[in-house]
């Protein structure tokens, strides 16, 4: 990495939800969750500029703001005022990550910002200023400062890396349909006394260091009043099923789906295979990180 770079390239990866378990609802509105994630190829590109103006976001997304609201432009606004500084930046965000999608595409591009600003800003920024900035920013963020595979439990920011891994192909399909997380959280109906979880804790590192097997036990909590009332989403994923992979699910609070397989053939088939007109899909494969920094 060159020193004193004025500019830097990011690649933001997205997520998926290899387990999801929502136990109860905490005092402070926030949901206690047990959950594995796994970052995969599909990612946005940011471009990212010191200035001696103000943070600007540029994105041509039409469903991304560019105002304040953009994760990026908190990132950058509240790194920035941590660190004392008075530097600007421009940060070009190209979106190819489905948006609000269950994918955390703007909690990755919020820790992309995080790593990358301190090169262009020409700091150093101690680990735990950038986790303590992360969790302000949203439950999703910890998590893309490290990426690979981890598993999440509290609000979703107390994070244990798991060494073995959610290795294989991937296909995320991600149909047209609108969906608001916090609706989806709500309609839990969530109480403050914890519900037991479906799967034991313990168990998960050993049967994820064999994973991806067919006895894996993941399974995700919000599919219960996502896909009740969604038969296109219900019919969906039951072609995803019936493609035979190690396993399908619903990534987050959807509506993003996602199967994983052994064999990149058995992406690409499934892929052909299911119906979906008018929406997005990928193949791809898991990665070991949750943002790449490129000179
Ligand atoms: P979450 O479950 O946290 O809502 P998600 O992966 O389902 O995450 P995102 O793609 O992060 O969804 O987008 C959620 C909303 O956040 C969008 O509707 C969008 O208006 C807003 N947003 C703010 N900044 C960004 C960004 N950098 N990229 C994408 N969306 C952003």
């Amino acid at each position: 990495m060159t020193l004193g770079a004025t500019n830097i390239k990011a690649l933001s990866f997205a997520k998926v939800n290899l387990h999801l378990e929502v136990l109860s609802q905490r005092e402070d509105g926030f949901h206690e969750i047990e959950s594995i994630l796994q970052t995969i190829e599909l990612h946005d590109v940011l471009h990212l500029e010191v200035t001696d103006g103000p943070i600007r976001v540029l994105c041509e997304h039409p469903s991304v703001p560019v105002d304040r609201s953009n994760l990026c432009h908190r990132a950058a606004k509240l790194l920035r005022m941590r660190l004392g500084l008075k530097k600007g930046a421009e940060i070009r965000l190209e979106k190819r990550i489905p948006v609000a999608a269950g994918l955390g595409g703007g909690s990755s591009n919020a820790a992309a910002c995080l790593l990358a600003l301190p090169r262009i800003w020409g700091v150093d920024v101690e680990d735990e200023l950038l986790v303590e900035v992360a969790e302000r920013l949203g439950s999703d963020v910890p998590f893309f400062l490290r990426g690979g595979t981890q598993l999440a439990r509290g609000r979703g920011t107390d994070l244990t890396p798991l060494h073995s891994s959610g290795e294989g192909w991937y296909l995320v399909v991600t149909p047209k349909l609108e969906l608001s997380t916090a609706d989806v959280y709500s309609q839990l109906r969530m109480g403050l006394t914890r519900i037991p979880p479906k799967v034991n804790l313990q168990s998960y590192k050993a049967l994820l260091s064999r994973f991806p097997e067919r006895t894996w036990p993941g399974s995700n909590r919000l599919g219960d009043v996502v896909l009740p009332g969604r038969p296109a989403l219900r019919r969906l994923l039951d072609e995803l099923e019936a493609t035979e992979p190690r396993l399908a699910l619903l990534s987050g609070s959807g509506p993003s789906l996602f199967a994983v397989y052994s064999e990149r053939e058995q992406a690409e088939v499934a892929r052909t295979s299911i119906d979906i007109a008018d929406g997005f899909t990928w193949v791809g494969r898991s990665v070991r990180e949750g943002v790449k920094l490129v000179d």
